[in-house]
């Protein structure tokens, strides 16, 4: 035997009753079938019964709906033979004559409302049972109840023998209607709103069958309610505890009460949809038996909250403060949601809902009326318009860090938490925001780790040139083998080269990114890419720059500040004025996002990651010594009597080491941003003027214009070879070396013979020696390529990987 109930929207119409029809007809089994209202007539019956005690509107309009719903629906379903029509008219009739008694009287009592809030069910139970062909039991004279209406509470033993008896030796099918039921005086009582749920898990544990079945809209238990998250998806197996939890924090799917009775007959839940019956649905039981072994199962939350908080000093340690505050709250009838005490206990929090905070608030202050009185207590805090959000799994217990990381990650999205509690089980952690924030909160905590299979990166580029381009193919050969061995999705979310941008939330494919820029709609701009960024608002987003813009560099700030990260191979940010870059690495502390732009230095060498990781392990820098310049290294190790000076420079373009302007290059300029870099990381403040670069060129060649400086370039050639020569002889090279000492920077060109570490560097390498407290009579040495688009494009894609933490 099972027992299948079919919710408000499955009974809503006609079609949807159809459907039900053919689910209960497909089981090979007996089957007692439990529905609720037709969807929405409850919420009806309630609001004519309020229109008519206040007076406020006529509650005719109401009715009349409800009439016409369930006559259409009759109609449809019998073709105009309606069997059961005189049946339905007089419930229709009976709830009218109680509507126009509450007009009269002006009044109305939670037992009046009970006599008519189980209407719906009344009739649809017995549409349905008609329709079905099946016979229909009378819930109402099987459940007996206490006479707390609205929301009764069941006398079990009573109940469990009625259901038994009646349907002992029971076969085939036959429908009941879920909510309803009456107290010992036989006046009608309800369950409680959803409590149709209840009443199927009520027979269903009576009569100790094999499953009880819960159809609603949806395909089962899921992540999040689907209707705030889109991406909410499938639960396919919840143990009983899990599901408690999720419903007691708001996963309507189920009533939280209908766990309890199957629970302790070990019957299990299927939730299944009605409109995708092939769906598997969820599975509630005892133990999970796959490996569905995520720390967090699924996150649920209430709105319409109150948190009220209870303060003062002559309340630390004290006994007996929280069990008078919350038996005065549960004398009045008021449901505390979430309980949390300052570790000083000098204040408590508890959520109510909101709509009983006029009686909690009384109930509290006459109990302690002395506390208050004697300034022992000496607040009430009221914060109103909150939201209590949970997140529930078993494995919690087994995962170290869950906290840490979820209220990492919501903080680092700009949310504040009001209040947080922990269930002793740590089945649950709870936490009070805002209700503007709750779906960025529910949205945040789902997009992030606990929920996704996959952690995911969004990526905003900007700058497709070399470095960009090369990043993206690395890109794309490397983002399934990070699905599948890292679970990391990375996501190119935002591109813009100078003339377009484009955006999808999905991802963009990057095989097909050049053509799919080349016909978006948005024209390229800064702040408009920054908006954008800002507005989709999404979770573990970083800001790419693979362009060598003033411009960009100027927008950091925003970026940061709108807890977005950055990883850049543009210097331009990390060699600004002092205060400038110091600021930006504050701002992305302050938020908990990253600022990496390791490629500034030595494209992909470890060069800037290897001097954090010195100094914070408490290291401390005396001496940099380095060739810096993958260009100019390239230069004087290409320069050879057949290649003059002119030509490697050009040569040095060509192989795409050199700025796109080489003059930055041969100045010394690039040089000098880099040592000043790596001076800061080390912990110096110092600028630019600071630093003391002695050209090989000429400064002539560098005030006109690029094309004078290509015109001007051969004439050095001769020199330089004859000092070339003259090198040679002497077995000596020129390198071009920074230099950090002392607080003083330095760069020029510099001779070294055979026993130097520089001698041999070959290509565009480059090195970098520290001299450290730690490393002091062998400095530490990182060499290697130093220059080229596809070596920094690996060097960006490493920071990427760092942001994702995995
Ligand atoms: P019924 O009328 O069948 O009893 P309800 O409206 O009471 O259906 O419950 C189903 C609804 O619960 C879904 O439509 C969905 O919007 C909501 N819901 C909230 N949280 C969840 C969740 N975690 N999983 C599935 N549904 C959820
Ligand atoms: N019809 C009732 C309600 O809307 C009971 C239920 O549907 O579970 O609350
Ligand atoms: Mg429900």
């Amino acid at each position: 035997m099972k027992v299948l109930k079919f919710g408000g929207t499955s009974v809503g119409s006609a079609t949807n009753i159809k459907k039900v029809k053919e689910i209960v007809l497909s089981q090979n089994d007996d089957v007692i079938v439990v529905v609720s209202a037709l969807g929405g007539i409850t919420d009806k019956i309630l609001t004519a019964a309020n229109n008519a005690a206040t007076g406020t509107s006529d509650f005719h309009t109401e009715l009349t709906e409800i009439r016409q719903r369930h006559h259409d629906t009759m109609h449809e379903l019998f073709n105009g033979n309606e069997p059961i029509r005189e049946v339905v008219e007089k419930l229709l009739d009976e709830l009218e004559q109680i509507l126009t008694g509450i007009t009269l009287v002006g009044e109305l009592t939670a037992k009046t409302l009970d006599r008519i809030a189980g209407i719906g069910e009344r009739m649809s139970s017995q549409i349905i049972a008609a329709f079905i062909g099946a016979e229909r039991k009378d819930s109402s004279l099987l459940i007996q109840t206490d006479s707390n209406f609205g929301k009764a509470s069941v006398d079990f033993q009573v109940t469990i023998k009625n259901i038994k008896e009646e349907f002992a030796g029971f076969k085939g099918i036959a429908v009941a209607p879920g909510f309803i039921s009456k107290n010992s005086k036989g006046e009608f009582t309800t369950l409680g709103r959803g409590g149709s749920d209840f009443t199927a898990a009520i027979i269903a544990a009576a009569l100790d069958v094999e499953v009880l079945e819960i159809w609603t809209d949806v395909n089962g238990f899921m992540t999040a309610d689907p209707r705030v998250i889109r991406k909410a998806y499938t639960i396919p197996e919840l143990t009983y505890s899990e599901a408690m939890e999720l419903s007691h924090f708001g996963a309507k799917v189920i009533y939280p009460p209908t766990i309890l009775p199957v629970y302790q007959k070990g019957i299990p839940i299927l939730i299944k949809n009605t409109f995708e019956p092939e769906n598997p649905g969820t599975r509630i039981v005892k133990d999970v038996r796959n490996g569905f072994d995520r720390p967090i199962k699924g996150i649920s939350s209430i709105s319409g909250i109150t948190l009220l908080t209870m303060q003062g000093i002559g309340m630390v340690g004290v006994t007996g403060i929280s069990m008078r505050l919350f038996t005065a709250l549960a004398k009045v009838n008021v449901n505390v949601i979430l309980i949390s005490q300052a570790s000083s206990e000098n204040s408590i929090s508890v959520a109510i809902e909101e709509k009983m905070l006029s009686k909690a608030e009384q109930a509290i202050c006459e109990e302690f009326e002395k506390e208050i009185a004697s300034g022992q207590v000496n607040k009430i805090d009221i914060e109103k318009e909150v939201s209590v959000v949970a997140i529930v799994g078993e494995n919690m217990k087994k995962t170290t860090g869950v906290a840490g990381k979820l209220f990492s990650t919501i903080g680092r999205n700009g949310v504040n938490i009001i209040a947080i509690a922990q269930g002793a089980s740590e089945l649950n952690i709870s936490w009070v925001v805002k209700n503007e924030e709750l779906r960025k909160t529910l949205n945040v905590v789902h997009e992030s780790f606990f929920l996704s299979e996959f952690m995911e990166l969004n990526i905003f580029l900007m700058g497709i040139g070399t470095v960009g381009g090369n990043l993206l193919q690395q890109l794309k050969q490397q983002q399934e083998k990070l699905l599948k061995e890292k679970h990391l999705r990375v996501k190119l979310t935002g591109v813009a080269n100078s003339k377009k941008m484009l955006f999808e939330r999905e991802g963009i494919d990057i095989s097909e990114f050049r053509d799919k820029l080349a016909q978006a709609e948005k024209t390229s701009s800064l702040q408009g890419f920054v908006d954008e960024m800002k507005d989709m608002n999404i979770y573990n987003s970083v800001f790419v720059d693979c362009t060598a813009s003033d411009n960009v560099a100027s927008v950091y700030k925003e970026i940061l500040n709108a807890n977005i990260a950055i990883v850049t191979a543009n210097k331009v940010a990390a060699s600004s004025d002092y205060e400038n870059y110091a600021e930006l690495k504050r701002i992305a502390k302050r938020k908990g996002v990253k600022f990496l732009f390791e490629t500034n230095v030595g494209a992909g060498l470890p060069i800037i990651n290897t001097l954090n990781d010195l100094v914070n392990s408490g290291d401390r820098i005396l001496k940099i010594e380095a060739v810096l310049s993958g260009t100019l290294n390239y230069i004087f190790n290409t320069i050879s009597e057949d290649i003059p000076l002119s030509k490697t420079i050009l040569m040095a373009k060509e192989e795409g080491y050199s700025e796109p302007d080489p003059r930055i290059d041969l100045s010394g300029v690039d040089v000098a941003r880099k040592i000043l870099i790596l001076a800061r990381e080390s912990g110096y403040r110092i600028e630019m003027e600071d630093i003391s670069i002695k050209r090989f060129v000429p400064d002539t060649l560098f005030d006109g214009t690029l094309d004078e400086f290509w015109e001007g370039v051969p004439a050095l050639d001769a020199a330089f070879e004859a000092e070339r020569k003259k090198l040679v002889a002497e077995n000596k090279k020129w390198r071009f070396v920074a230099r950090f000492e002392n607080g003083k920077a330095e760069a020029g060109l510099e001779v070294v013979d055979a026993s130097h570490p520089f001698y041999d560097l070959e290509g565009s390498n480059n090195l970098v020696m520290y001299t450290t407290e730690r490393y002091h009579e062998f400095p530490m040495l990182i060499k290697g390529y130093g220059a080229g688009a596809s070596v920094t494009a690996a060097g960006v894609f490493a920071d990427l990987i760092k942001v994702s933490n995995i």
